[in-house]
């Protein structure tokens, strides 16, 4: 969380700089908090709110201010009591979808996740659903190797829902316990998105009552707001349960974890950090946000 953290530090230099809050100190956080990709809507609601507490509870200095505005950071990123981990049991076949546009790292997040679940003991496999772009099974088939665990395939070019199918049928056969499931993501054609989504989901429902049991949107936290538009447009195609931010190593702009959550109220669960199998984490709000003025 470096890159995220530097732009971040300038609130932890304007704190040092305003000894007394004035409206100038509500200016330069507006800027710090919009160029950090928090998004204009949600920074003028959030310091607004900011405001009126600071006037109601008499703060004066930016020093006091600062562990409400971390709590308000917090809050907006997750509700409380609120269970951001993954809706995966024991003793049953867990399937997991994932969603979103080329290039994102939605096959990267798959191996990090295969990689995971099969480091806690589970039985992983893998469905290589986007049978659309050119390299996609490949570089699944990579990943699978990488981890050591099956991908399940057909031809590029066959039907989608068709691999998935398979994909259950193999599942069941080795008696696994998580099969997570890539798809295309075309987001220029969103008729032919929402149509094949719904249909991979229509298999899944039939051959598996109450699966998915996860739909994930994976966004790249470096394309800022655009990672916004696309989850609103995927949230229309496909009912979301939750997010994996990927690269919010190389962004100084991890601001937009806060905006997606308060435009689509889509839980974060996931973040992205590096390339390799490792570098995937549970996302969790209080220690994003301590890290940002730690
Ligand atoms: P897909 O087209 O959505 O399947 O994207 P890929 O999984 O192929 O990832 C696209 C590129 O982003 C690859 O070069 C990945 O190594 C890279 N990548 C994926 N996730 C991360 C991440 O969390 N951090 C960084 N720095 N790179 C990532």
């Amino acid at each position: 969380l470096t890159k995220t953290r530097s732009a971040f530090e300038k609130l932890e230099d304007l704190v040092r700089r305003y000894k007394r809050i004035d409206e100038e100190f509500y200016e330069e956080l507006e800027e710090i908090l919009i160029s950090a990709d928090v998004g204009v809507s949600t920074v003028m609601e959030l310091v607004d709110e900011l405001r009126s507490e600071a006037r109601k509870r008499k703060i004066e200095n930016a020093h006091d201010l600062q562990p409400i505005l971390s709590e308000k950071l917090v809050n907006l990123l997750q509700d409380k009591d609120e269970d951001t981990s993954l809706n995966v049991e024991d003793g049953r076949l867990n399937i997991i979808l994932f969603v979103g546009v080329n290039g994102v790292g939605k096959t990267t997040t798959i191996g990090k996740m295969a990689h995971m679940f099969k480091s806690r003991g589970k039985k992983v496999l893998l469905a290589a659903g986007d049978t659309f772009r050119a390299g996609a099974i490949d570089q699944l088939e990579v990943w699978g190797e990488r981890v050591g665990v099956e991908v399940v395939k057909q031809q590029q070019g066959s039907d989608p829902a068709a691999v998935i199918y398979d994909s259950i049928h193999t599942a069941r056969a080795r008696e696994a316990d998580v099969l997570l499931c890539d798809t295309a993501g075309r987001l220029q054609n969103k008729v032919n998105l929402m149509e094949e989504l719904a249909k991979i989901k229509r298999v899944i429902q039939r051959e598996v009552p109450g699966a998915p049991h996860e739909t994930l949107l994976v966004l790249d936290a470096t394309t800022g707001q655009n990672a916004l538009s696309q989850a609103k447009a995927f949230s229309q195609a496909a009912e979301l349960s939750g997010i994996v931010l990927t690269k919010l190593d190389g962004t100084a702009k991890g601001g937009i974890v806060v905006a997606i959550r308060n435009e689509l109220n889509v839980p974060v669960k996931f973040v992205g950090l590096g390339e390799k199998m490792d570098d995937l984490q549970p996302f969790d709000a209080e220690q994003f946000v301590h890290a940002l003025f730690a």
